[in-house]
């Protein structure tokens, strides 16, 4: 049997009539940056997120590095997030000038450890982004009350966690703005690039739709210094119509984690996935930790089952990032978690046969 680590092709086999239908609104109407599709789209989102404002951008990296901007992060600026994440957190926070700075994560839920929050705090901060990791939000409350305290402004990165809850609260929702990206492989995926900026404040949800569009209101009145940051009309079409199916999709992938999860139970060699009380996990990525991962993947891979690795380099010892001054060994969780996590197949269209497949096979391998 082959499991994917991740199959596009199903579901698009189960939307594609909606799919070919709104893509071809968009040729009538040839309303191919932005639009009535995208416009549609942001409302529809904003209601999903329990937001006042979504602005559709052109990818999660464009959405961060834009609320980091329209914030007033820049040069001179500290921003405090996460060693273990996808790199364009960070590269945000380096794009507009200002300087990433990392504390270590909590062992279960492998997102920032509040605790160690307020000692990284300088006179320098200015914002905290916290990455909501695998589709499980990090732990809000003790984050913003520190930052409110210290006048830090909050960027949640949840571009893996559309449609996660945080006490039943939308992620994205609970900072002065929350990030997503609509990569292809995103829970919520465009089939090209996309992104956008949630957030319940209206001017910076002004300031935002102003510099992704070159600064303007008005055609060819430029207000600010603005970007090309759009988001496409094709991609609002696409995100319009999957964006409906997103609830039953979370829903099938808790289900499939539930059944690893049960099948797992006994095997003390691994560790499952932590899901905090405070949390509605979407898995996103559903991570195990095992020691000797490399071995461990090969053995999988064999067997016709692709795993993946989220990451195997933290950030602080990323060469691009050998500038901050960071050592191997400055965030012990994150560098462990590095050298023992697996990502298994995981999408709703999983089916209970595969499941079953994958966990004999990691028993197997682990006798
Ligand atoms: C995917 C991702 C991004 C970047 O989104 P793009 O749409 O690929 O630019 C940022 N942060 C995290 C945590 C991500 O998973």
């Amino acid at each position: 049997m082959k499991v994917p680590f991740l199959d596009l092709k199903a579901q698009y086999a189960a939307i594609r009539h909606e799919i070919s239908a709104g893509l071809q609104e968009v040729l009538d109407t040839t309303s191919f940056a932005g639009g009535a599709t995208v416009e549609n789209f942001e409302a529809n989102f904003a209601l999903f997120c329990q937001c006042d404002h979504a602005i559709g951008v052109s990818s999660g990296t464009t959405a961060l590095w834009m609320a980091l901007i329209g914030l007033g992060i820049g040069p001179g600026d500290e921003v405090i997030t996460s060693p273990n994440t996808f790199i364009a957190t960070a590269e945000a926070i380096s794009f507009c000038g200002a300087t990433p700075v990392f504390i270590d994560i909590d062992e279960q839920t492998h997102t920032i450890d509040p605790s160690l929050l307020e000692d990284a705090i300088t006179p320098k901060t200015k914002a905290v982004i916290p990455v909501h990791l695998y589709g499980q939000p990090a732990d809000m409350d003790p984050i913003m009350d520190i930052a409110r305290d210290h006048g830090l402004v909050v960027i949640e990165d949840a571009c893996q966690a559309h449609g996660a809850e945080y006490k039943g609260r939308r992620a994205g929702s609970i900072g002065d703005a929350g990030c997503f990206s609509f990569y292809p492989g995103k829970n919520l995926g465009a089939y090209g690039e996309a992104g956008a900026v949630v957030t319940n404040n209206h001017e910076l949800a002004e300031r935002l739709r102003m510099f992704r569009d070159h600064g303007q209101r008005q055609k060819y009145h430029h207000s600010i210094i603005g970007w090309n940051g759009r988001m496409d009309g094709f991609q609002g079409a696409v995100l319009g119509v999957k964006l409906q199916y997103l609830p039953a999709w979370t829903e099938a992938r808790r289900e499939n984690a539930k059944l690893y999860n049960e099948l797992l139970a006994d095997e003390y060699k691994v560790i499952t996935p932590f899901e905090a009380e405070y949390a509605k996990h979407v898995y996103h990525v559903y991570a195990i930790r095992v020691q000797g991962r490399d071995a461990f993947m090969e053995a999988l891979t064999e067997q016709g089952i692709s795993c993946g690795i989220h990451y195997p380099v933290p950030l602080h010892i990323q060469e691009a990032f050998r500038p901050l001054g960071y050592e191997k060994g400055s965030f012990p969780v994150a560098e462990r978690c590095a050298e023992e996590v697996v990502s298994l197949p995981m999408y709703p269209e999983l089916t209970e046969e595969q499941v079953g497949y994958v966990v004999e096979k990691i028993k197997e391998n682990l006798r």
